[in-house]
This record gives C-alpha cells, sequence and structure tokens, in this order.
C-alpha cells in the first residue's frame, strides 16, 4: 500500500504548475490526485517548490503540532502554496473549490527514516 510520505507527496507536492495557476486549478488538481473519491476532501494545500527544499522543512523550526501533541516542523522561508476549500455550496460527488494562490510558511510532520514530511499541518 501506498506509504505516508507518498500519500504527502501524491496530496501536496506540485512543484511543477507555479506560476501558470488558473482560477480551476484545485478542481483539477483536487480529483487528478485522488482526493475527490467517496468524499470530497474539504481542505488541502499544494506546495509548489522543489521535493528537496520541502524535505528540508523536516530539519528546520521546531513547532506544536495542531493537535496539541505531536511535534511539526515550520519553514524558515516562506513558500508557493495553493489552498484549496471546498465551497459552500458544493456537494458531493460534484467537489467544487475555491483556488488561492498564496506565499506562506508551511508546517508539517515527519516520520521514519529518511526523516521525511507525512503529514501537511498549516500554513502560516
Ligand atoms: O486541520 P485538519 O486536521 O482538519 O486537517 C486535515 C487535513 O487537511 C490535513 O491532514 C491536511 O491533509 C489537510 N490540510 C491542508 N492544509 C491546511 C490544513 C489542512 O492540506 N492548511
Amino acid at each position: 500500500r501506498e506509504s505516508q510520505a507518498k500519500k504527502f507527496i501524491r496530496q501536496h507536492m506540485d512543484p511543477d504548475s507555479y506560476p501558470n495557476i488558473g482560477s480551476s486549478y484545485c478542481n483539477q488538481m483536487m480529483r487528478r490526485r485522488n482526493m475527490t473519491k467517496g468524499r470530497c476532501k474539504p481542505v488541502n494545500t499544494f506546495v509548489h517548490e522543489p521535493l528537496v527544499d520541502v524535505q528540508a522543512v523536516c530539519f528546520q523550526e521546531k513547532v506544536t503540532c495542531k493537535d496539541g501533541q505531536s511535534d511539526c516542523y515550520q519553514s524558515s522561508s516562506s513558500m508557493s502554496i495553493t489552498d484549496c476549500r471546498l465551497t459552500n455550496g458544493s456537494k458531493y460527488p460534484n467537489c467544487a473549490y475555491r483556488t488561492s494562490q498564496k506565499k506562506r510558511h508551511i508546517i508539517v510532520a515527519c516520520n521514519g527514516n529518511p526523516y521525511v514530511p507525512v503529514h501537511f499541518d498549516a500554513s502560516v
């Protein structure tokens, strides 16, 4: 089955699209990356930076995750991201998203050996 590290890449990595992000980006990408199967995933962030730069976040500033318990890591640089949010009226299986392009510090949880991102916690 898919590893946690591969799942993070599928759900959150898109180094090559930037800067060509159109208003239908999230509608297409959420479907293409299999986040609209069974339900519409409500919120998801794509990161438009090289994988090595996102992996390096596991060795940057340690912060508390949103769950208040586990360790997360916050990127020292702001990164180009796209925030995808399900629109209010959207009804499965028609998952409709608002696409917002941002520059933010990302917060991820890491695990394993090699120690790599396995969870996207937030952007700040
Ligand atoms: O914050 P919450 O626990 O509801 O997040 C659930 C999932 O939504 C996260 O595991 C992550 O995949 C995604 N998410 C995201 N970007 C955010 C917040 C949540 O991709 N800013």
